[in-house]
């Protein structure tokens, strides 16, 4: 088959890469602004296309007409992005991809299209079922939600054309990604910036202090970013995943932030044979993100409909972060913020 993409250069999509690129089976295509997470990602199967889909619209649809499947990761994923910048958000998230989705109706182009486990907002129920649960945002004046409100809103345009009988799709709605790769580090005390897996680690490497948000009793589930990966073959390849939204999570890897901050201390004491510096504090939601960030506790997924297609996650909590905090420790970026912050 011919895949297509979008966001290659991004933290998912060049973990795909790498992924489907040692499979062999695929013909692979990337487009991306950037081709930096792609540095010493170059599989055979695989041609990369440097470009801006908000500009270059002869080449993408070019790409997207020679595609059997066309996986949409173009996206700003990152709360401090909603609050700072949302017309942005709604730019890229929805009038982008909604470009991407007319696309693929002409060319008759399969989509998978990766959405956000945010879509759900606040829980209503002890989990998030993809075909029962509420969706429920907090207020307007709250711009954190305007991430989710595009996600949802794209999901419902392209559930739509599945219904009018003109578009083959899946939707994927991530929990908590992490992995090599995963956004970027900071200085000691940066506020907003990266999500919370990044945060964690530039404390532990630098010094810094571990910020709680609002007090750290707020839950996610982590994700392997490997289980992510066989996620998407699952559903590439099985005909139940067609017109079909799936979560895509580990229910057995939900913990409480602060609980998240306690094991990263502990795994990054084991992996580098010092003791963490960091001092855990609290800090206020807005005070961290700014004025319009509200933040939520989440429940973990339920994953019963990615299990049916024969899918099950296979790294617990532990393995997840050791992984991903090894790939950060070993890595050029890391050596950099350590020689910045702390020389000598
Ligand atoms: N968070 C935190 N400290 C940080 C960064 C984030 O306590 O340094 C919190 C954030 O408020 C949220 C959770 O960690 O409750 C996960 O945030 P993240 O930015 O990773 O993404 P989200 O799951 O909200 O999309």
């Amino acid at each position: 088959m011919k895949l297509l993409l979008l966001g290659a250069g991004g933290f998912i999509g060049s973990n795909l890469v790498e992924h489907l690129g040692a499979a062999g089976e695929h013909q692979l295509v990337g487009i991306d602004k950037s081709a930096e997470k792609l540095a010493g990602i170059a599989p055979a199967n695989f041609r990369f296309v440097e470009a801006d889909v908000a500009e270059s619209h002869d080449a993408v649809e070019r790409e997207i007409a020679a595609a059997d499947v066309v996986v949409d990761l173009m996206a700003y994923a990152n709360p401090s992005i909603y609050v700072e910048t949302p017309l942005d958000v709604v730019r890229l998230n929805y009038d982008l991809n909604i470009a991407i989705v007319d696309a693929c109706v002409r060319h008759g182009a399969r989509l998978i299209q990766y959405s956000t486990s945010e879509v759900y907002g606040k829980p209503n129920g002890p989990t998030y079922r993809e075909d029962e649960s509420d969706l429920c945002l907090g207020p307007v004046e709250k711009q954190r939600w305007i991430y989710a409100a595009a996600k949802q809103l794209l999901e419902r345009v392209i559930h739509a054309h599945g219904l009018a009988g003109d578009l083959d799709y899946t939707i994927v709605r991530p929990f908590n990604f992490i992995g090599p790769r995963v956004d970027y580090l900071v200085g000691p005390g940066t506020r907003g910036g990266p999500r919370v897996f990044a945060h964690f680690m530039s404390a532990l490497l630098t010094g810094g202090p571990i910020q709680l948000v609002g007090g750290g009793e707020q839950r996610r589930s982590f994700t392997h970013i490997e289980d992510a990966n066989t996620a998407f073959d699952a559903m590439l390849r099985h005909p139940d995943a067609n017109r079909r939204v799936f979560n895509v999570g580990n229910p057995g890897n939900d913990t409480s932030i602060r609980g998240l901050a306690e094991l990263m201390s502990r795994l990054y004491r084991d992996l580098t044979g010092e003791q963490p510096t960091s001092e855990v504090v609290e800090i206020g939601g807005e005070e961290f993100y700014g004025a319009g960030y509200e933040d939520s506790s989440r429940v973990p997924p339920d994953i019963s409909r990615l299990r049916s297609l024969g899918w099950e996650p296979v790294h617990d909590l532990e393995a997840t972060l050791r992984d991903a905090m090894e790939a950060t420790l070993g890595s050029a970026e890391a050596a950099e913020l350590v020689s910045d912050h702390r020389p000598g």
